[in-house]
């Protein structure tokens, strides 16, 4: 596959905004090339525009040579760069699968892409050959969430495989929950197929949502046209340091995820308990999709006791469903207690 016949001509042909730590790389002892105030001792320095440091030890981590990461403004940054880079307006695609992350479809709706939507089926998981059916000539990128929010679930793995064998652009797998799921990554696969890119995040797991901070693994062919227009310091001085120092302790990733996996199989049990819950979805992710007698009426009762959850009753095939976060036991608890007095109560 050539990456570069999918890629905008525009795109392909504009020349990237040069910063001046492009033009000088290493140390100096005098900088006078960034009209910076050179008084304050911190801060007062522009960012490193490719984030040598956090890549390498990104690359450590995943596995994944530094060439093949770029690093976005959470994972929103590259979803957006993607559509931009590689849909033209007006005339090309992206294909979701709904319901799924509202993200890929805002993103493409901004840049006047259309969106081509195959639904998943009842157990929100891959018809096969759906996804292959329904792309057009001028589709560029497929968009799948595995694990899926808000459903929570995995994707049929051999489905998303065939679409990537078969399918002549690029497919994007966001792994935002993958840590949770207990399931390989497709991040080895990014070597055998030049067309997957697959996204991760410091959001979830590793709980630094505040920071902002996502991961896309690509070939490097992908990696240089995303480059070539994110905004020159897209990542502050703040960030890279707050990672790289993250990621230079000792990590309680693994033991935070033992705790929330053990808390989803408390959750999932005191939520089917419930008479207002008709139904948990299974969740390979942080959070479940549950289905209650009447969404809209048990997420007020749940906002006036100060609990707050995501109302998704009005996506489709989401009805009166709620997507609720495992959060700790403490938390897990009142949401259930919250639950049980709505049942003893009069609006219920
Ligand atoms: C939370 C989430 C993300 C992460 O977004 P960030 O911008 O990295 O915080 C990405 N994809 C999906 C499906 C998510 O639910």
């Amino acid at each position: 596959m050539e990456i570069k016949k999918l890629v905008r001509k525009n795109i392909l042909e504009l020349k990237p905004y040069t910063t001046a730590r492009d033009e000088f790389q290493g140390f100096a002892e005098v900088y006078l090339d960034a009209n910076e105030n050179p008084y304050p001792e911190r801060l007062n320095r522009y960012p490193d525009p490719l984030q040598s440091k956090l890549k390498e030890q990104i690359a450590l981590l995943k596995g994944v040579p530094a060439s093949k990461i770029f690093l976005g403004n959470g994972s929103d940054e590259p979803i957006e760069l993607l559509i931009r880079a590689f849909c033209e307006p007006y005339k090309e695609s992206i294909l979701t699968t709904s319901p799924t992350y509202g993200m890929y479809s805002v993103s493409a709706s901004s840049n006047a892409v259309p969106v081509i939507d195959v639904p998943l089926n009842e157990n929100f998981d891959l018809i096969p050959g759906a996804v292959n059916k329904a792309t057009k000539p001028g589709t560029k990128i497929i968009f799948l969430a595995n694990p899926n929010n808000p459903t929570a679930n995995l994707l049929n793995r051999e489905e998303i495989l065939s679409i990537i064998r078969s399918f002549p652009g690029l497919v994007v797998v966001d792994e935002a929950y993958i840590d949770f799921s207990g399931t390989k990554s497709f991040l080895e696969e990014i070597s055998e197929f030049k067309n997957l890119v697959v996204l991760q995040t410091f959001s979830k797991a590793w709980g630094m949502a505040g920071v902002r901070l996502g991961m896309c693994f690509a070939d490097e062919e992908i990696i240089a046209i995303l480059n070539k227009i994110k905004f020159p310091y897209n990542i502050n001085v703040l960030t890279q340091e707050a990672v790289s120092k993250a990621l230079e302790g000792a990590p309680s990733v693994r033991k935070w995820v033992k705790e929330i996996l053990g808390q989803r199989t408390d959750l999932k049990s005191r939520l089917e308990e419930l008479t207002c819950v008709l139904k948990v979805y299974p969740s390979d992710a942080n959070f479940f999709l549950v289905k209650v007698d009447n969404g809209r009426r048990a997420y007020e009762w749940l906002l006036k006791r100060n609990i707050i959850v995501r109302d998704r009753s009005s996506t489709p095939r989401c009805e009166n469903c709620l997507r609720v976060t495992v959060g700790t036991a403490e938390e897990n608890k009142r949401l259930i207690n919250a639950l049980k007095d709505y049942e003893k109560s009069s609006v219920y």
